[in-house]
């Protein structure tokens, strides 16, 4: 990856694109990657860092969704249930087969019969066979999965397969992908305002927000994946009318695995009669979420106290056993979700569908979906633009073939292939002394690239930790745009979120690293010093 920002900006400046995509999150990368791979000249700006938005802020499943089923919302669940199969193979480093458990309890949420049709229905809509297919389970089998859960007025349990992933890595190897196929994309660029030709969008005004420089990038069409910033841009086109978006918050925290050591991902009910996910990964166990209307900041969000107690208090009803309390919470954090309001419902009730908006002047908006469908909605869009470009006699860009497009380089084309190159990341990892998690989490995050990173890791005279910090950091450098702290120990590595202890270690050796590679003056060094003990004061106190 071509990470030369100078070279970068120039070609946004002197070129037109066919194509320019304002945001990158999940839903502006798949759009990107669709568009280059048909041969469209792409362009992509965010305005922080690539998934700073809600796209880093998810439960990280890439799941049909299942209380979807029951608001009847089928055709979601249909469509984002195939996809969790494709996503699965295009990056099975990344994305991983997680059985989910459901325990049914007397006057739950889920009845025995209902959750085994319903699971039936979830599995036939996705095309879920075989081994993988639900599975109903007695009182005795379900607690036999799950020990920790209660006992009183437990029925049984459904168990039935979902996807984990890291969605904030997900975004940047879509952005990766459509990288190499000549799409120019970069972090750190903020569109501000448009200019028109003949009434319709031609260019957008951007400010480069590292160095303050502003500049205009020009192309046919302009599409808008800003997530909850869609309304802002509309704004700015002037086109802000009929349906609107409405933000809802959902938290999540995060505990050490030894507090809440479940065996699998648990979809349990709430004492409000919502649902909430508890899911293991690698060190620690991640609880959430919640589903509560915001109007604040929508730059700065984070969970509060009324959100973590209430996680608290619904991990603590159907695990008793655990009593886990404030001190146990190592880290949080929360995201948007960019709904489209319907009047008269609840956040929670309110579809999950996406929809896209197109303005007089030619604006394409896009907002609302998930993690798991970005395929399909960037498949939407870009059908659209081709179809309005033929419309105006220009090229017919031909059909979606993101299904085909690994996501993962061309060394981990399965779950196998997988299991196989984290053995061989164990066996050096165990000669390093690095802590347990360690080959799960370098293999999941990295993929194939962790071996280059391990092998540099062992070259270099330090401690382990910080051995294969700088391997990482010399990786992400290169080859990431990590351009500031919290793009590494957030979005690259989820180091914030699900081993805080490491930055706790290491943060003036990570911030060395970063001044000797950017060349910091000494009051950089300590503005950036700051800068990440605020975030993580943030996101641990709450
Ligand atoms: P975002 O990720 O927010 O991206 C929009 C980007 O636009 C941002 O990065 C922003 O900085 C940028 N931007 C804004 N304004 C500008 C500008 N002026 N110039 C340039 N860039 C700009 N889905 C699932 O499939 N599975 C889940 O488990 C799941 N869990 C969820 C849990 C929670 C709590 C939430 C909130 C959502 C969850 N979702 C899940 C939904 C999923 O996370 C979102 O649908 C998805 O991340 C939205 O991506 P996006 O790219 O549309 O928005």
């Amino acid at each position: 990856m071509t990470t030369q920002r100078s070279q970068l900006f120039d070609t946004l400046k002197s070129e037109k694109f066919d194509l320019l995509v304002i945001g990158g999150g999940i839903t502006g990368a798949g759009i990107a990657l669709d568009a280059a791979s048909r041969g469209m000249k792409t362009a992509l700006i965010e305005k922080n860092d690539f998934a700073s938005g809600t796209s880093s802020k998810s439960t990280k499943l890439i799941h049909g969704g299942l209380r979807y089923l029951k608001q009847f919302e089928v055709g979601l669940v249909r469509e984002v249930g195939k996809e969790r199969a494709i996503v699965h193979r295009l990056a099975p480093h990344l994305v991983k087969a997680e059985k989910m458990l459901l325990p049914i309890y007397k006057n739950g949420t889920y009845g025995m019969l209902g959750t085994s049709v319903g699971l039936w229905v979830y599995d036939k809509l996705a095309g879920v066979t075989g081994e993988d297919s639900r599975r109903m389970l007695s009182r005795e089998k379900t607690l036999a999965e799950e020990p920790l859960l209660k006992t009183p007025d437990l029925l049984g349990g459904g168990l039935y397969a979902e996807y984990r992933t890291d969605d904030a890595r997900l975004t940047l190897s879509v952005i990766k992908a459509a990288i190499s196929y000549h799409a120019v994309c970069l972090n750190y660029l903020k569109c501000l305002s448009f200019e028109y030709r003949n009434g319709k969008i031609s260019s957008a005004n951007c400010r480069n927000e590292i160095t303050g420089e502003n500049l205009s990038v020009t192309a046919d069409f302009i599409v808008s994946a800003a997530g909850p910033w869609v309304d802002e841009i509309r704004k700015a086109d002037h086109s802000l009318e009929g349906k609107h978006l409405f933000l809802s918050k959902g938290s999540h925290i995060v505990v050490a695995r030894e507090r809440l050591p479940l065996k699998h991902s648990v979809y349990f009910d709430l004492p409000d009669g919502r649902m909430m996910f508890g899911i293991p990964r690698h060190r620690t166990t991640y609880l959430g979420t919640t589903d509560t209307p915001f109007d604040g900041d929508t730059d700065h969000v984070f969970a509060d106290a009324a959100d973590v107690d209430y996680l608290l208090a619904g991990t603590n009803n159907m695990f008793p056993g655990v009593n886990l309390n404030r001190q146990d919470v190592e880290s949080t954090w929360a995201g948007l979700r960019p709904l489209i309001h319907e009047e008269g419902k609840s956040a929670g009730e309110m579809s999950r569908k996406d929809e896209i908006f197109e303005s007089e002047s030619g604006l394409i908006s896009i907002a609302g979906g998930k993690l798991t469908g970005y395929r399909k909605m960037a498949e939407r869009i870009v059908d659209l633009v081709s179809e309005r470009s033929v419309k105006l006699g220009g090229r017919d860009f031909g059909k979606c073939r993101t299904d085909e497009i690994p996501l993962s380089g061309d060394s981990l084309r399965n779950a196998k292939e997988v299991a196989v190159f984290q053995k061989e990341i164990q066996s050096k990892v165990r000669e390093m002394n690095l802590p347990a998690h360690y080959p799960a989490y370098l293999v999941e995050t990295y993929g194939e690239p962790a071996r280059q990173i391990i092998r540099k890791a062992f070259a270099y005279e330090l401690p382990a930790e910080q051995a294969i910090l700088r391997a990482e950091l010399s990786y992400c450098f290169a080859r990431e745009m990590v351009l500031f702290p919290d793009d590494f120990l957030e979005r690259r590595t989820g180091r914030l979120y699900f081993d805080i202890g490491s930055i706790d270690r290491h943060l003036d050796f990570i911030l060395l690293e970063f001044r000797n590679y950017f060349n910091w003056s000494t009051e950089k060094l300590s503005a950036e010093k700051q800068r990440m003990e605020t975030l993580l004061q943030n996101v641990r106190n709450f």
